[in-house]
């Protein structure tokens, strides 16, 4: 006679409501797991200054890695679906290409992705309406080297990301997991053998886990000193701009696929449903150092109300000199803000999902490196294998806490980041064009 007992499931405490504490939540739930509570420092969820909560992120298939490709693919598979209730705006994502493009499109054509290799800027220019062309208010694209390989991708677009994140929230705590703001977790709680059995939290409260997730993004190493991530979590602060369109000008522009330009890093969306065009440059970004701290650690509108958002003044240049190379006539408009949001960095730009070595009860789920996002809907999966002790072999290899940091893997221009000098931030007189 077979025994049908199955053990009980691990009681489950995760660190972090943001993209991976979210997401593996769910795919606990999915597994029948029944104890599992998220912790998160937030007054109010999902926190305002998380990654993770922002109007809009890029949903892309077109990585220069096969195995990026191939797990964004099944994420878009899934953002596809009812449960994201329309989140995801399959608009098209346009490369603009370089080295990196060549191996993404070959990877995307392998994969099955519905791609069209643009070869001359006219091509490029037919992605986008007509009205834009004819009103001169779509850029040139001639300064393309049409040698290297520049393509859309229909199969991608953006994703609503403080939607989906306060949807998948929703939707976890419905089926029972607890989601409890206010709980700035400071302490990892440690058995005799040195085995992480809970968390305390600034308030005193402790909960008790066989397993805990660290999901705290870019607050990840600083949070833990002593678990010393800083090489393999590293915070660092992104520019982010934003236009307020009028809804006459958001009706021209909200046809238009994603723009990546892969040689500068520069992406820009299509407006928002509030009318809003948002546009950044993927690229090394900034540390922060606070004073009597060693670790670089996110500035935000919480830690710093007066001016968390705001950006260095010279990428506020740089953004509209690029915003001009695409949408020359929205180049010429006031940003209408700014915001610094914080990536975690890994050296070489793969995600830290594992076990923290020598310690069983604790797993890492972070180092999005600018790039995690778009898989919220199978993130989890990845850190519930982890917890079960079943990922694939190369994946837990290729994000395992402890392997050796290769070079970056050029998806970026740059990954070496400057140390942020507050002084040169810009202010509001800096969103009015002057050049
Ligand atoms: C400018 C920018 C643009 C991006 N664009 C894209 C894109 O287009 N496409 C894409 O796929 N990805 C993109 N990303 C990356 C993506 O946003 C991140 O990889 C992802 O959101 C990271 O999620 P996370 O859960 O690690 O961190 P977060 O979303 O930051 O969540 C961490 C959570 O931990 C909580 N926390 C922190 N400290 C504590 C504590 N001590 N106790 C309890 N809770 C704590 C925080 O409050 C927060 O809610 C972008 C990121 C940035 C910054």
């Amino acid at each position: 006679m077979s025994s049908s007992i199955s053990s009980p499931k691990p009681v489950v405490v995760i660190i972090g409501a943001g993209a991976f504490g979210l997401s593996t939540a769910y795919h606990l739930l999915e597994r029948g797991y029944t104890g599992v509570t998220v912790l998160d420092r937030a007054e109010h969820l999902p926190a305002v200054d998380a990654a993770s909560t922002d109007m809009n992120k890029v949903v892309r298939s077109c990585y220069g890695d096969p195995e990026y490709t191939r797990l964004a693919r099944q994420a878009i598979e899934e953002w596809r679906k009812d449960m994201w209730q329309n989140c995801y705006h399959e608009c098209g994502v346009l490369n603009l290409g370089d080295a990196y493009t060549e191996q993404s499109f070959n990877n995307d054509l392998n994969d099955g992705a519905k791609v069209e290799r643009l070869d001359s800027p006219a091509s490029i220019r037919a992605q986008f309406p007509s009205d834009l062309h004819n009103s001169g208010r779509l850029g040139t694209f001639t300064s393309l080297d049409i040698s290297s390989t520049s393509y859309i991708n229909h199969d991608g677009g953006w994703a609503e990301a403080e939607r989906a994140v306060g949807l998948l929230m929703e939707h976890v705590k419905k089926r029972g997991v607890k989601v409890l703001p206010n709980k700035t977790v400071q302490d990892l709680v440690k058995d005799e053998y040195g085995q992480t059995k809970g968390v305390r939290c600034a308030d005193g409260s402790e909960y008790d886990a066989n397993v805990v997730v660290l999901a705290l993004g870019s607050w990840t190493a600083g949070a833990f000193p002593s678990l010393k991530l800083t090489g393999k979590c590293l915070a660092t602060g992104q520019s982010i701009a934003m236009i307020q369109l009028t809804p006459e000008e958001a009706e021209e522009y909200c046809k238009t696929p994603v723009v990546l330009d892969f040689r500068t890093g520069f992406y820009v969306f299509p407006p928002t449903h509030r009318n809003v065009v948002k546009f950044a440059i993927h690229a090394g970004g900034y540390t922060y150092t606070a004073p009597g701290s060693t670790l670089s650690t996110p500035r935000t509108i919480v830690s710093d109300p007066e001016s968390g958002m705001w950006i260095p003044r010279s990428i506020l240049k740089e953004l509209r000199v690029q915003l001009r190379s695409v949408y020359p006539a929205l180049a010429e408009k006031p940003f209408s803000g700014t915001r610094m949001c914080w990536y975690t960095d890994s050296p070489d730009g793969d995600w830290v999902i594992g076990r923290y070595p020598g310690d069983s009860g604790l797993v890492l789920a972070t180092s999005g490196s600018g790039h995690a996002f778009k898989f919220l809907p199978i993130l989890g999966k990845l850190v519930a294998d982890v917890i079960e002790d079943k990922l694939d072999p190369k994946l837990a290899a290729r994000f395992a806490v402890d392997r050796e940091m290769k070079p970056p893997n050029g998806e970026r221009t740059s990954v070496v980041s400057q140390e942020l000098n507050i002084n040169e931030l810009c202010g509001p007189e800096d969103l009015i064009p002057t050049f």
